[in-house]
């Protein structure tokens, strides 16, 4: 491997930081590649337990070289106080880079997520409102701010100044909001400058380089296929694209480096926030999943919403994202089940589908389920597939079958060693 993907599966939340990690211990790049910090992953190594939003999940290698690709956002203040996380847990960030064509989140951005969530009612989208829409928006339209403007006085006085006249504009016609004042937005974002001058650089060079060098590369996502801009529940998507193709934009690397693509996939579904989830239980079944599988937002504490798996979908993901195989997660978290359900196809009225549709169908349909038999016996301890329980290699050997991809690694607890590898 030199070039690896590492790919949300589902909906988010699959458990990509600690595969990340683990991986990481091989590697002497990880990227970070799309998204900002409205989701995070949690990570447990023999450092201790971290909360990640933005800083790669290589940094706890001293020999690897964390990157902040450009397609990420960044809202500076939420970086260094990660930063400053690290640093006080023992963790040295001398090797974080931050490219500088990544997009910064500036104040007004998560205020008009704010507004727009409020005055949205009932058609809300669920974002963390941390301004993650907005700035895509304004990178779009050609009115954003790159982290390597941070460094430049001058433009960010007179650009800074002219988009923020506009900002207030929108405020007082449409929200009702008293005007923000573009000095202080001006000096908060020079002083973020200031403090991470260091780590930000042109980072394609660097990839190149490592490319080259035929370096071990891993490119790290964020929330998980059906989250994508084009590919997901739209709108109760991201606005950044967590697919393999992203990773591409997102990183800086030709789509013909990259050599493998692992779909990290929980065993269970889980979505937090608003859309369709048509394997949702909202049950005892689901209460458990949650329970067990500590199913809380990294970043915002929220109940996640849980089901059975969803091969439909999972099937999906791997087809657009080009799996050459599947890491799944969180597989102790049914060690206890009697009987596990397969979403195998959805129904809406009279049509069945085994692809997936559109949200709006989505909203409608049922699922069809396949039920396997449960283990029910602990499988934490386990380190071989060899040992796993036969109905828990039934249900693994039935997942590749429905998703077409084969799995490489099983994730039985969220410790590094808790990892079986196939
Ligand atoms: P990510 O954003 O995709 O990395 O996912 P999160 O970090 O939001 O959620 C994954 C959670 O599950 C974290 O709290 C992990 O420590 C935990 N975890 C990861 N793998 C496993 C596993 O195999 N079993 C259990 N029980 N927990 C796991």
């Amino acid at each position: 491997m030199s070039v690896t993907a590492i790919v949300g599966a589902q909906w988010g939340d699959e458990g990509k930081g600690k595969i990340v990690d683990l991986l990481a211990t091989q590697a002497d790049m990880v990227i970070r590649y799309q998204g900002g910090n409205n989701a995070g992953h949690t990570i447990v190594n023999p450092l201790g337990e971290f909360k990640m939003h933005l800083v790669p999940s290589g940094i706890f290698n001293p020999n690897v070289t964390s990157v902040i690709g450009s397609g990420v956002v960044v809202d500076p203040g939420g970086l260094l106080k990660e930063i400053d996380d690290l640093k006080k847990a023992g963790v040295s960030v001398d090797n974080l880079k931050i490219s500088d064509r990544a997009h910064v989140v500036m104040p007004y951005h998560a205020l008009f997520d704010r507004l727009e969530e409020a005055s949205a009612g009932a058609g809300k989208l669920g974002t963390t409102q941390k301004g993650i829409g907005p700035v895509y928006g304004d990178k779009a339209t050609k009115i954003g701010i790159q982290m390597g403007d941070l460094l430049d006085e001058k433009f960010m006085i007179e650009r800074v100044s002219s988009i923020v006249e506009k900002k207030n504009k929108i405020l007082a016609a449409l929200y009702n909001h008293p005007s923000l004042s573009a000095h202080s937005i001006i000096e908060e974002a020079l002083d973020y400058g200031r403090k991470l001058k260091r780590h930000i650089v042109d980072t394609q060079p660097m990839i190149y380089g490592a490319i080259k060098e035929d370096r071990k590369i891993l490119l790290e996502g964020q929330l998980g296929a059906l989250r994508d801009l084009d590919w997901g529940i739209y709108p109760y998507t991201t606005s950044s694209s967590p697919i393999a193709g992203g990773a591409c934009t997102g990183a800086g690397i030709p789509p013909r480096e990259i050599d493998e693509v692992v779909g990290v996939v929980k065993a269970y579904s889980t979505c937090v926030g608003e859309g369709p989830m048509v394997t949702e239980l909202k049950d005892e079944v689901g209460k458990l999943l949650r329970e067990k599988g500590g199913e809380y937002g990294a970043t915002t504490g929220r109940p996640r919403r849980c089901g059975w798996f969803d091969a439909v979908a999972t099937r999906y993901s791997a087809q657009l994202n080009g799996f050459t195989s599947m890491a799944v997660m969180k597989l102790d978290v049914l060690d206890t089940l009697p009987a596990i359900k397969i979403c195998v196809a959805y129904h809406d009225g009279d049509v069945t589908y085994t692809t997936f549709p559109r949200t709006r169908i989505l909203e409608r349909a049922m699922p069809a389920y396949e039920e396997m038999p449960g283990w029910q016996e602990p499988t934490t301890k386990i380190r071989s597939y060899g040992k796993l329980p036969a109905r828990a290699k039934a249900y693994l050997a039935r997942m590749e079958e429905l998703v077409e991809s084969k799995i490489s690694i099983i994730s039985v607890g969220p410790g590094r060693d808790e990892t079986i590898f196939v």
